[in-house]
């Protein structure tokens, strides 16, 4: 039988996780899908488990002039709820699952579970989300798009914790976000697109594409978007083509039971030319 440990303080969860393997449990809306019995029976944990998601000092959602800091253990709901919260963060939270999972499911553990289909995921890569990580010995901080190593793959040790996400603030002129799912909510996503762009005096500042589900991590290339960063918005509207093909290589979607590739890689083509059109719409 599996053995559980409810951590009551961070220190108390990194000096367990310091002496023994265990599972991280946050909201356990990941955990208990994947560990579910198909019999009937409990849920079957494969690994000791240590739930952290009562630890309070991961609980908060903070600012300073640079950045956004949020706590681990922080709910989507109270994410969503906040003032301090981005409005392309809400915008995909509230696509997010249901009230109910939404009261118990964190950030951090949608980055944990690292699905290319974590909707939060699209949104976390285009603000240039940075992770806290700590153990017992060791805080370190590492860009999200450098910890997630592929699908279900993250780059942290067994005495380690993600403890905050850190998110540089932004000033773009507009933001989109688009989920493709087969209903609006309770939905995991065929595909997934996030942009946003900063102009000024007809200039574009600022340009950031990411797209979800479509490759084995979240896509986004800033090669490409320097490319079309410093042009007027006739030009990058001129330029529309070109910038589409440049995302087409590294579009290689899989095809599984909620969609096919070629589907995925046309409407993630049409959406980087629907952000486009909106830019020139402004
Ligand atoms: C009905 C239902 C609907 C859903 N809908 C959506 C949806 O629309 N979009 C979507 O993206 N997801 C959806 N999900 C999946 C899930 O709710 C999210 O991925 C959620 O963000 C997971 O958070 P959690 O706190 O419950 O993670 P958990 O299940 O507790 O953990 C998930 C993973 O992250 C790791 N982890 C958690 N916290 C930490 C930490 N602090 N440090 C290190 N590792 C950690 C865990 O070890 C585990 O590997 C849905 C799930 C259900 C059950």
């Amino acid at each position: 039988m599996v053995k559980s440990l409810i951590a009551k303080s961070l220190n108390q969860a990194l000096e367990a996780l310091d002496n023994h393997s265990y599972q991280i449990v946050a909201g356990g809306t990941d955990m208990l899908i994947q560990n579910r019995s198909h019999t009937g029976m409990p849920i079957g944990y494969k690994q000791d488990i240590i739930y952290i998601n009562l630890i309070d000092e991961l609980n908060y959602i903070k600012e300073d002039k640079e950045n956004i800091y949020i706590g681990a253990n922080t709910r989507l709901e109270t994410i969503l709820e906040s003032d301090i919260t981005p409005k392309i963060l809400k915008d995909v939270i509230l696509e997010m699952a249901s009230p109910a999972i939404r009261h118990t499911a964190t950030l951090a553990g949608n980055i944990g579970n690292a699905s290319p289909a974590g909707d939060s995921l699209v949104v976390l890569y285009l603000l240039d989300c940075k992770l806290e990580i700590k153990s017992i010995n060791n805080t370190r901080t590492v860009f999200l798009k450098d910890f997630i190593t592929g699908v279900r793959k993250i780059a942290l040790n067994n005495n380690e914790l993600i403890t905050k996400l850190i998110i540089p603030k932004t000033n773009f002129t507009n933001i989109y976000f688009r989920k493709v799912g087969p209903r609006l909510s309770d939905a995991i996503s065929k595909l997934s697109f996030a942009g946003g762009y900063l102009i000024e005096n007809n200039q574009i500042k600022d340009l950031r594409i990411a797209l979800g589900a479509v490759y084995i991590t979240i896509i986004r290339s800033r090669e490409i978007e320097k490319e079309f960063i410093g042009i007027t918005v006739d030009e990058l509207v001129e330029n529309k083509e070109k910038l589409i093909k440049a995302y087409e290589p590294l579009i290689k979607p899989i095809d599984d039971q909620r969609s096919n590739r070629n589907y995925r890689k046309k409407v993630a083509l049409n959406l980087i030319k629907e952000f486009i059109s909106k830019i020139e719409e402004a």
